[in-house]
């Protein structure tokens, strides 16, 4: 196998399979299922699942497993074997329907914030059809839903699946006033571009923080950071060439559209973007992304950090989530017609993610609320806590002269330029494009920044989703009845842009003037997790879900606790992991050389007073006091871990981590990352920011 496209998806039961070996009637209906996200019945899922079995053999599995993403973040797998007695003391390979629509999990340990009370212990697994399944590791994996026996979710797909469904009925609504008439479903297109720092695996393992945490808790600057961008688009080291290589390679049998790998701007750091697909199937894709630079990584001796900040002082990584709707017959909601102007469907759309993100600035910030991504909003590399939007120059002109009423339409165009695939009017010049902000319209779709590296994608897309659809159903409800439609979509598009316009910024988003010029507009900045998280629960928010059929309050209750506990045990291993690292290292190689030097002292003075050994003292003195601040410091922070563990109630649990132990923490790096640029090379007991960045 070396030619891409014989392998390209060879180990997924895809389209193509299924046409081959399911019955015609079969294979209509499933299709059918996939495409209106309807159910499929029992003996449709018998002769699905045998088609499936039989497929997956042929590829070696010999085990399948419904493949799930908890609210961990990572995914969940549980692997049964396909073998079953046959009586006769001889096994035969099963694998019904009822196994393939819905498996029981045995999961009680992963997190359901309360939902799922554990005495049952069990929650279900539903087969999600529109994503397809796939053989890896000699395991049949089927993409599924993840629930309780109420039917409230445990996952990240549950909600996401709802949220596509809610857009596409409100969008329908919309397509049907432009005369879409023969349109019948409406998806969300992603393509998630994946940051990630490939490191030296023998070096990662002498770092307790890397192991345990992802991120380095402490390491001096080195002399070179990146400062000279000779990494960024630089050329690919062999190593890491291979490594890129086989994970395209491995992506590709999996039917992941990998597309480009580059280098990014931090030494060892790399980015991968795939083509876009589905909003699903592009989140499942990216969690098998992820999974799959985990293992590429450990077999080429390195390790893949996803951590959202791994190195101070050096760029973090994020995830540009690239944002789009299409109907099932091809045309896409955020592209230009030849004329945007005249592309009434087009800004309609525009008007409408203005308002949603406006109006919802907390939850896409909520979205994106992690204890890694804190390191990182705001921070000279990414985008700040602060939800804004840019449009570039043609499109604000436009918007502009509309919101002055200077415009008026052609109908005739109208007809000819709404849903016509032409060239776009827009320029996509790359350099006058804004990097700096969070949400950037980009040609055709909208980029958002804000995502961290290690997190699912589901999240910010439930919310894309569900806050556009919910002024699209306003809008709907506006326009249905309309008689002078154009007119009508104009204006509504003119008082949007009206009240919302304080959302778009096209300036430099990471400066200073921009937070201030942000607060002047009433814009959210919502610095920490710990800041954004209680918005979950607001009555607005629980009522947007509500009315969509996303979450219901005791959902939103469930996902709001169960980010304020990852936050906290987040935070809470990284304090363990840094005590340990400075009560067993740091301070006894702080001692240690310290020692020596007294010795070489005392040596010095035994060969003759007259000797000098002012430098020795120096840095002796330095070193003690290094030691007596550490010393102080390790006691505050165990009582400050103490003192939050001891707290139940989880915001408030919460907010001491955030604000007492982080900041403890950060005084002890302040220490220690001095202390290391005065310790012999010899006596420091980690690899170096240097020895990991640069020694590839
Ligand atoms: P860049 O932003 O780096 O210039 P591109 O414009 O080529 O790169 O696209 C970035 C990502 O956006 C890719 O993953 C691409 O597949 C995705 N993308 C392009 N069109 C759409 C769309 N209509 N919906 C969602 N994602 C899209
Ligand atoms: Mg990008």
């Amino acid at each position: 196998m070396n030619r891409v496209d014989e392998f390209f998806g060879a180990n997924v039961f895809g389209d193509a399979v299924m046409r081959e070996r399911l019955p015609e009637n079969a294979y209509n209906e499933l299709k059918t299922a996939i495409s209106l996200g309807k159910s499929i019945d029992r003996k449709i899922a018998d002769i699905v699942a045998n088609a499936m079995k039989e497929w997956a053999i042929e590829k070696g599995a010999t085990h399948y497993t419904h493949w799930f993403q908890p609210m961990t973040g990572i995914t969940a797998e549980k692997h049964d074997s396909f073998i079953s007695p046959d009586g006769e003391g001889n096994i035969i390979m099963e694998f019904s329907g009822k196994e393939l629509i819905k498996g029981e999990s045995d999961a009680s340990s992963f997190p359901s914030g309360g939902l799922r009370a554990t005495f049952e212990a069990r929650g279900y697994t539903a087969w999600d059809p529109s994503s397809y399944a796939f053989v890896k590791d000699n395991t049949l994996c089927i993409p599924t839903a993840y629930c309780s026996y109420n039917g409230e979710a445990l996952d990240q797909k549950t909600p996401l699946l709802r949220s596509m469904e809610a857009i596409s009925k409100q969008a329908l609504r919309i397509a049907k006033l432009f005369g879409l008439e023969n349109v019948k479903s409406i998806n969300t297109t992603v393509g998630p571009e994946q940051e990630y720092f490939l490191i030296d695996s023998e070096m990662a393992k002498r770092r307790p923080d890397l192991m345990f945490c992802g991120r380095t808790l402490l390491g001096a600057t080195p002399p070179k950071g990146q400062e000279m961008y000779d990494h960024y688009f630089g050329v690919i080291k062999p190593r890491v060439k291979a490594f890129m290589r086989e994970l395209d390679d491995e992506l590709w049998k999996l039917g992941v559209l990998a597309k480009t790998e580059h280098n990014e701007a931090a030494p060892a750091q790399h980015e991968l973007a795939p083509i876009f697909t589905t909003t699903n199937i592009a989140a499942d894709h990216n969690q098998l992304t992820m999974e799959m630079m985990k293992k590429i990584a450990e077999k080429h001796g390195l390790i893949c950090l996803l951590h959202e900040k791994p190195f101070k002082d050096v760029s973090g990584s994020g995830k540009h989530n690239n944002w789009s709707l299409s109907t099932d017959t091809g045309i896409n909601f955020l592209k230009a017609g030849k004329n945007p102007s005249d592309n009434l469907l087009f800004l309609l759309t525009l008007a409408a993610v203005i308002r949603a993100v406006d109006e919802h600035q907390d939850l896409m910030r909520i979205s994106v609320a992690t204890a890694g991504n804190d390191h990182r909003l705001g921070g000279a590399e990414a985008p700040p806590a602060i939800i804004s939007m840019y449009l570039g120059d043609d499109l604000n002109e436009i918007l502009e002269s509309i919101e002055r009423g200077e415009h008026h339409i052609d109908s005739d165009k109208i007809k000819m330029t709404v849903g016509t695939d032409v060239i776009p009017y827009i320029r996509k010049d790359n350099t006058d494009r804004n990097r700096t902000s969070p949400f950037a319209f980009t040609g055709n779709k909208f980029e958002f920044r804000m995502l961290g590296s290690a997190s699912s994608i589901s999240e910010t897309n439930v919310v894309l989703n569900t806050i556009v659809a919910d002024v699209f159903s306003d809008f709907a409800d506006k326009l249905e009845g309309s008689s002078n439609f154009e007119n009508d979509v104009l204006e509504l598009i003119r008082a949007t842009i009206k009240d919302h316009k304080r959302i778009i910024f096209n300036g430099d988003g990471y400066s200073k003037a921009w937070e201030e010029e942000a607060a002047k507009r009433g814009l959210l900045n919502l610095r920490s997790t710990v800041d954004a998280l209680p918005y979950w629960r607001t009555k607005e928010n629980i009522e947007l879900f509500e009315r969509h059929g996303v979450y219901n309050c005791a959902e939103i209750n469930c996902r709001a606790d169960i980010s304020l506990e990852n936050y906290s045990k987040t935070i809470h291993i990284e304090a363990l992991t840094l005590l340990e690292m400075v009560k067993r290292d740091v301070i006894p190689a702080i001692s240690a050389y310290e020692g020596e030097l007294c010795n070489t002292v005392v040596k010095k003075h035994s060969v003759s007073d007259k000797i000098n050994c002012d430098a020795e003292i120096e840095v002796i003195e330095k070193l003690a006091t290094f030691n007596e601040h550490l010393n102080r410091l390790v006691k505050e922070l165990e009582s400050a871990v103490d003192k939050s563990q001891a707290t139940t109630d989880l915001l408030a649990c919460a907010q001491l981590y955030c604000n007492k132990v982080l900041f403890i923490m950060d005084n002890i790096r302040h220490i220690t990352d001095e202390a290391e640029t005065v310790v012999s090379r010899e006596y420091w007991p980690y690899p170096t920011y240097g020895d990991i960045l640069f020694k590839i």
